[in-house]
Parts: C-alpha cells; sequence; structure tokens
C-alpha cells in the first residue's frame, strides 16, 4: 500500500542547490574516434594540439614573380627594375632554382616561394617582354622586404592548443580538423537518454483526437532537447498511470541507459504514479536527491540516483518539461560532455514588458531575446503557463524572475538563460 502522506512532506531545494546535487553524480563517459565525416556537433574529448605549422612553407598570398627585394626597391615607372624569369611554379609544385639578383621567378597563390626571393609582386604592377628569346619583366613600382609572403607559422604554430576538451564541432573546427589532418577526431561518446512518457491520457501522434486524451508531445520535445544537446535519445515507451508498468519499464531499461527522463506522474495527484516510484522503488541502489524544487514552473520535479544512474522526474505540462529539463538536464548532458561549468550560462538582459504576477519562488518563463543599442532586451512570451506549449517554439532564452510579491517591471535587469544555440554560449 503506498503512504499517500509521504507525496506532500516534500522539502524543496533551490534550483542552484539541485543542480549541485545532480553534478555530483555525473557519469564519465568514454571517449571514441569519429570519421572527419560525421563529427559535426560533437564535443571533442581531449585537447587537441597541432601537429604542423601552417603555412608550413613561406605561401606566396597572390598570383605575381617572386623577387629579391633589393632589385626593386626603388623601381618606378621612369625608372623600372628589368628581371630574367628563370622559371614558374605552380600551386601544389616547388621550384628547385633559386631567385639571385636579377632574375625573378613566376609564382601562383598559394605556391611555395622558392629560396633565395623575399618578396612577391603582382602580375599587375609588372609588364612582361621579350628579350633574346628570353622572358623577362619590368616592374614599375617599389618592392618591400617579405611583401606578399606569408611566413612558416604565420597563422599556426607547431604543437599550439587548437581545442581544448568539450569544444562543439563545427564548420570552423572542422576545416582546422581538416587541415591538421585528424582523419579521425577523438570526440565524446554520446550520453544514452531513455525517454519515458506516462499518462493514461496520451496518445500518438498519428491518432486522432478523443475526448479526454491528447498526444504525445512531450516524448518529442524532450527526445529534441536531448538531441540537441549531444546526446542519442533512446524512446523506452509510455506507460499508463500503472506502477507495475513503470517499474517494469524502468527496470528492463535503466541498464541501456546513461540517464532516464521521465515525464508526468510527479506532482501529488491520486494517479500520479511517478511519485510512488520515487519513493517505493525496490530491488535497486537508489538515493532520492530531491523531489521539490522553489521554482515555477516544474516545482514537483524530481531527481534520484538509481544503480549509479540519474533518474529525472519531470512534469508532464509541456511549459514546465521544458523549462526544467533546460535547468537540470541539459547540464548534465553538457557536462557528460566536458563542459566545466554547465550551469553558469546566465547573461543580463533588461525586460522590455512589466510581468507583475508575485511568487513565493523564482519563476522561469519563456522569453524572446534580441540585441539593440548594445543591450540584451528581452521580453516575456505570451501563452506562458506550464501547461502551454505554444510560446516555446518562438523562445530563445528563458527569463529568471527572482521570488516577490510583485513581479518586475519593465526596464528592470533580468537574468536570461540563452537556448541553443541562436545566442550561443558553449
Ligand atoms: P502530470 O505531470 O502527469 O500531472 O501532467 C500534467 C499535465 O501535462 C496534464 O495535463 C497532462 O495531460 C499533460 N501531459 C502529461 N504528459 C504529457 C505528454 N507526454 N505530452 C503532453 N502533455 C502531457
Ligand atoms: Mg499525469
Amino acid at each position: 500500500m503506498i503512504n499517500r502522506s509521504k507525496r506532500f512532506a516534500r522539502k524543496a531545494v533551490k534550483v542552484d542547490h539541485a543542480q549541485n546535487l545532480i553534478m555530483q553524480h555525473v557519469l564519465q563517459l568514454e571517449n571514441e574516434y569519429t570519421s572527419i565525416d560525421s563529427c559535426l556537433h560533437r564535443r571533442i574529448s581531449e585537447p587537441l594540439f597541432s601537429k604542423d605549422c601552417m603555412p608550413h612553407f613561406r605561401r606566396s598570398g597572390l598570383d605575381g614573380y617572386a623577387v629579391w627585394s633589393k632589385d626593386a626597391l626603388f623601381a618606378t615607372p621612369q625608372n623600372p627594375a628589368c628581371l630574367r624569369v628563370i622559371d614558374e611554379v605552380p600551386a601544389g609544385y616547388t621550384s628547385n632554382k633559386q631567385v639571385v639578383p636579377g632574375t625573378a621567378i613566376r609564382i601562383m597563390t598559394g605556391s611555395a616561394v622558392p629560396d633565395g626571393a623575399d618578396a612577391v609582386i603582382m602580375f599587375e604592377q609588372t609588364e612582361e617582354y621579350q628579350e633574346e628569346g628570353q622572358v623577362s619583366i619590368r616592374i614599375k613600382h617599389k618592392v618591400a622586404h617579405g611583401q606578399n609572403i606569408t611566413k612558416v607559422g604565420d597563422e599556426i604554430t607547431t604543437g599550439q592548443l587548437l581545442m581544448g576538451a568539450g569544444t562543439r564541432i563545427g564548420p570552423g573546427q572542422i576545416a582546422l580538423l581538416a587541415s591538421m589532418g585528424y582523419k579521425e577526431v577523438p570526440v565524446f561518446r554520446r550520453p544514452v537518454v531513455g525517454v519515458l512518457t506516462t499518462g493514461s491520457e496520451l496518445i500518438s501522434v498519428g491518432e486522432p483526437l478523443q475526448p479526454g486524451r491528447i498526444r504525445n508531445s512531450n516524448v518529442y520535445m524532450l527526445v529534441a532537447q536531448i538531441e540537441q544537446y549531444g546526446g542519442l535519445a533512446v524512446k523506452i515507451g509510455t506507460a499508463p498511470d500503472d506502477i507495475d508498468e513503470v517499474n517494469r519499464t524502468i527496470n528492463n531499461t535503466l541498464e541501456e541507459c546513461d540517464m532516464l527522463i521521465v515525464s508526468g506522474g510527479v506532482s501529488v495527484g491520486d494517479y500520479d504514479v511517478m511519485a510512488d516510484f520515487f519513493t517505493t522503488t525496490s530491488g535497486n541502489d537508489t538515493t532520492l536527491l530531491f523531489n521539490k524544487i522553489a521554482m515555477r514552473p516544474g516545482s514537483p520535479t524530481t531527481a534520484a540516483v538509481i544503480n549509479n544512474k540519474l533518474v529525472f522526474g519531470l512534469s508532464g505540462n509541456p511549459g514546465a518539461c521544458f523549462v526544467s529539463f533546460e535547468l537540470l538536464v541539459r547540464p548534465v548532458l553538457l557536462a557528460m560532455q566536458g563542459i566545466e561549468s554547465p550551469c553558469k550560462h546566465y547573461i543580463q538582459a533588461i525586460i522590455t514588458n512589466d510581468y507583475d504576477k508575485g511568487c513565493p519562488h523564482d519563476r522561469y518563463i519563456r522569453g524572446r531575446m534580441i540585441y539593440s543599442n548594445e543591450q540584451v532586451k528581452v521580453s516575456v512570451l505570451e501563452k506562458n503557463n506550464s501547461s502551454m506549449l505554444i510560446s516555446i517554439q518562438d523562445a530563445n532564452c528563458i527569463i529568471m524572475i527572482p521570488a516577490g510579491s510583485k513581479g518586475i517591471a519593465a526596464g528592470q535587469q533580468v537574468e536570461v538563460i540563452p537556448l541553443p544555440y541562436e545566442f550561443t554560449m558553449y
């Protein structure tokens, strides 16, 4: 028999305390190698250093002639320098000739500058002519030492740190990895996150609506959130509000996951089976971390460690489910992939509307921020109740309204948590 009174005897913890409790149980994931062809958005698992310098040869910045600058140090249209062209170097080739005084080598952008040359002059500033069957050039502009030559290691030196552990791989990282010969890239294994949705009212996305029943949107939202932060989501099922079925599903699948997220049933309603699950789960090594958080929405959010795996019970209300995930699950996913302080991702913004709903706890609402006049400005989106989901699509941040009886007035500074990746933080 379930002890229902236990449900009401919950002690609320603050959000940052809840985060700290969770962060102590983050699983360390092993790394793996993935092909550069499929590493986009993965996270680097160890600091990567340059294997070579870049460029690794003196490189011509343009199409022209490699010359000895002293030959044309004072060249003018009236007093041009005349040089004999002794070779040419297409990109990808090197010359085995040396530029000596009085000579030039024709050279293309990206080619290795031949020995002896210390400058490159662009074609447009030269004039070609023939003399005794020999191609020569006239240079009518003065040439400076080093001009149009990129020095060895100018961009990257050998052994330089390229990117730290936890770096998210984007196009820039991929270009760098390719140029440095990383055909296989060391990345963190993707955290495997099981998603269980509970609720006897849930029907699947393909089913027509029926009285009292709703389509299961949380499962898709959670899978998307997990994948957005690099996780590998596994839909482990949809269970009715039945403790035995919930128990069975979790026990059968926990082993295969690094972490588990359950939506629905964590509150104090008669059929809120997750509340019972967390207090009665047997046959497992379970530590309840908290079952109430001093926040709105999502106050009954629960977390436990079962057989060394974090298990989250999130509210079934879509708005609450979304926000609780961002506050509590996102940091875990990021920490598993090498981010050291994943909870400290607030930025300051000026709120543009009054929000006069007072609340004894910090409130996290969906907002839209923009950058204007050198300030981040944020507005509260309409239809922001925890039961509503329509505003999630427009949200690019979560606004924190501090606990208090009055809410907050337009023009005040607030803390916001940016959502990926419109205002990228990691
Ligand atoms: P619960 O957390 O089970 O008390 O559910 C709170 C509200 O969220 C109820 O109105 C549920 O019908 C709704 N809800 C629960 N699970 C889902 C889901 N997977 N997708 C959409 N809404 C849900
Ligand atoms: Mg329910």
